[in-house]
């Protein structure tokens, strides 16, 4: 199964300021769509550490989509094109037609009548500044658009905007139909227990992985709702089911809720 991961780039993230929702919500999308993500990582604003992750994840041929997702807006501490430009070895080039939609936006939204000019300030024109031979991704909601970079043997790399309305709009509008129509969804199934010790599905668990090496199986209470939740997952939604029975009838003390 083809996988993917993420670079969420911000010190705000790293400092605990803001909760990296981005990465969670991407997480989720990507499972759906059979674009499993198995790396996670955040970095600072730092151009090397950007950098650094960038190459690292391009270095594992297994991630076939990485997503770089925030530092894309106008102020200096947004620095992820300059550092995908050094990832990728191209040079920074001004999009002409990102340059125009921001225009159109700034005289749509009123900008250009309240700064008496539509003229972009340079904060403006370095949003469309991307590593050469990138695609374009606009920004519906917002100035500073997306990028899609293609890497070797169908795999690409994605910067994403980090306000998270636009990240979503993005993603739905462009790299969902335009990059990931190829996986296949996962089947997912959960079984829900009031109040029983996770220990009590240890070896049964242990048992299954061996006998469904194909499906993968987890254990995750909520101990805030006094609840354990046993989830599967897999390509064959057959297969699933047939380890949730058996968890259902090998650990017989407990019975899940409905
Ligand atoms: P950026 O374009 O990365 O500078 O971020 C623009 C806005 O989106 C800021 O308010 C960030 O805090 C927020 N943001 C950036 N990355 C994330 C993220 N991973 N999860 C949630 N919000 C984020
Ligand atoms: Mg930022």
């Amino acid at each position: 199964m083809p996988s993917s991961s993420i670079v969420a780039v911000g010190d705000e993230l790293l400092r605990g300021f803001t909760v990296d929702t981005n990465s969670n919500w991407l997480a989720g999308r990507l499972f759906s769509l059979g674009y499993p993500v198995k790396r996670i990582e955040v970095v600072g604003d730092v151009e090397a550490d950007i950098v650094a992750a960038v190459q690292d994840h391009m270095a594992r041929p297994e991630l076939v989509r990485i997503f770089v997702c925030g530092g894309l807006g106008p102020t200096p501490d947004d620095r992820t094109f300059q550092a995908l430009a050094r990832a990728l070895d191209r040079p920074l080039v001004y999009d002409q037609a990102t340059g125009a939609a921001m225009q159109n936006l700034m005289f749509s939204r009123g900008i250009a009548k309240l700064r008496g000019t539509a003229e972009l300030n340079a904060g403006n024109r370095k949003m469309a500044m991307v590593p050469e031979g990138s695609v374009i991704l606009r920004n519906g909601p917002g100035m500073a658009p997306g990028i899609a970079f293609p890497l070797v043997s169908d795999r690409f790399l994605f910067a994403m905007p980090g306000v998270p309305p636009e990240l979503r709009s993005l993603f739905r509008d462009w790299i969902e139909p335009g990059y990931l129509r190829d996986g296949s969804a996962p089947a997912v199934g959960e079984l829900h227990y009031h109040l029983a010790p996770e220990s009590a599905f240890a070896e049964a668990m242990l048992a299954l992985e061996s006998e469904y090496p194909d499906v993968s199986l987890g254990s995750y209470p909520q101990t805030e709702l006094g609840r354990l939740i046993i989830r599967a997952s897999g390509s064959d939604s057959a297969r699933v089911q047939q380890v949730l029975d058996e968890i259902r009838r090998r650990v017989g003390r407990y019975q899940p809720l409905a």
